[in-house]
């Protein structure tokens, strides 16, 4: 049965046409789900009988399941662990702000990038989410919290740019008055460089903020990092990012976890500024989360210092990432790694 959340409103009007019925009916039948959580075709009242019955013949609205809810004593950070129908666990993360609620989305379930320091790609990958099981995450996470959500990061398990498909519906889709009107000015892509898909996306014209886990000024040692670097150099990547920035006029966030004695020396930062220098970009420093499965350590507050005070000092605007329930192994992929050990479904506990 399909998942009326993977539809458009198009898609769902030609639906009904197919189906004899009139095409309003597609936007009643989301506003229902959109706006109203209602996720039970039975009770959504302004339908005649004969439009629930095939409606429910045709098409489910699959929700995931919350299985746990983590949420940390430092800030307002929540973490939900889902279940999808065919048993698959992927994390989210809520982060409440004053200016409003953010979420942070898994893309895929599992990851195949194979990054030496993250926990989401320890076992690989096992399955692209569709666009509807992304939304779904957002779903249910307002519900849950009892507010909106007007912020998406995707920077959860998965390469968003390796479910490109599932993840430009994705995009359209939430951005869409009718789903979840949230502006494309507030989504923010995460990317370890996938270059012929940077491209791609910047062929949409969307506003969205791209970030790219960078990590690294030089190939070698990302290399050292970052599998995907032996695919892309960095000097494509960026021309790949002033091709984004040419045709969005968006400034690019680049990420750059700092592990202590890897790249977090005053020489990486100097080399970065080089890279850096006359990029519409902002860099977002993450001190890394150390993951169990890996001899990554987090840079001293210092180096971290240092790190920043170089970059300001040379004009790049700099941020540190607040880190934000690490309590709660908020880093990707940590949690459900942790919950898959604890009920031994993976191996080497
Ligand atoms: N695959 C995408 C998005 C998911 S990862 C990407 O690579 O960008 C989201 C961000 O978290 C990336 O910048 C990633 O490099 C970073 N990350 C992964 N594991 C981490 C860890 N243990 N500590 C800090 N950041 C981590």
């Amino acid at each position: 049965m399909d998942n009326i959340l993977d539809l458009s409103l198009e898609e769902l009007k030609q639906w009904m046409k197919d189906n004899g019925e009139s095409e309003f009916r597609a936007k009643q039948v989301f506003h229902w789900i959109y706006k109203n959580n209602q996720w039970d075709f039975e009770k959504m009242d302004n339908l005649p009988k004969g439009t629930k019955e095939k409606l429910i013949k045709c098409f489910e609205i699959d929700i995931p399941q919350i299985i746990e809810v983590y949420k940390s004593e430092n800030d307002d950070t929540h973490k939900f662990l889902y279940e999808y129908k065919d048993g698959n666990i992927i994390e989210t993360v809520v982060m409440k702000y004053k200016h409003g609620n953010s979420i942070c989305v898994s893309t895929q379930v599992g990851c195949r990038m194979g990054c030496k320091f993250c926990a989401s790609t320890v076992e690989g990958m096992v399955r692209n989410l569709s666009s509807g099981e992304i939304i779904a995450q957002i779903l249910k996470a307002q519900e849950k919290i009892g507010e909106r959500i007007s912020n998406i990061v995707l920077m959860g398990s998965g390469e968003p740019l390796d479910n490109y498909e599932n993840v430009i519906k994705f995009l359209s889709l939430v951005n869409a008055e009718y789903c979840l009107n949230i502006g494309q000015r507030h989504i923010t892509l995460s990317t370890c460089g996938i270059v012929p898909k940077i491209k791609e996306l910047a062929d949409k014209d969307y506003q969205i903020t791209l970030a790219i886990s960078l990590h690294a000024a030089n190939d070698e040692l990302r290399k050292t990092m970052m599998p995907i670097a032996n695919k892309y150099s960095i000097n494509e990547i960026i021309e790949a990012c002033k091709y984004y920035i040419s045709k969005t006029n968006r400034r690019i966030t680049f990420e750059y976890a700092l592990v202590k004695d890897v790249n977090d020396s005053a020489q990486s930062a100097e080399e970065l500024v080089k890279l850096l220098k006359g990029i519409l970009c902002h860099v977002n420093l993450i001190p890394v989360n150390k993951v169990r499965e890996n001899n990554f350590e987090k840079s001293p507050t210092n180096n971290i210092k240092n790190f920043s005070n170089i970059l300001i000092k040379k004009g790049i605007e700099t941020t540190i990432r607040r880190e934000m329930g690490s309590d709660i192994n908020a880093a990707c992929g940590q949690l459900r790694r942790s919950y898959l050990k604890s009920k031994n479904y993976l191996r080497g506990v």
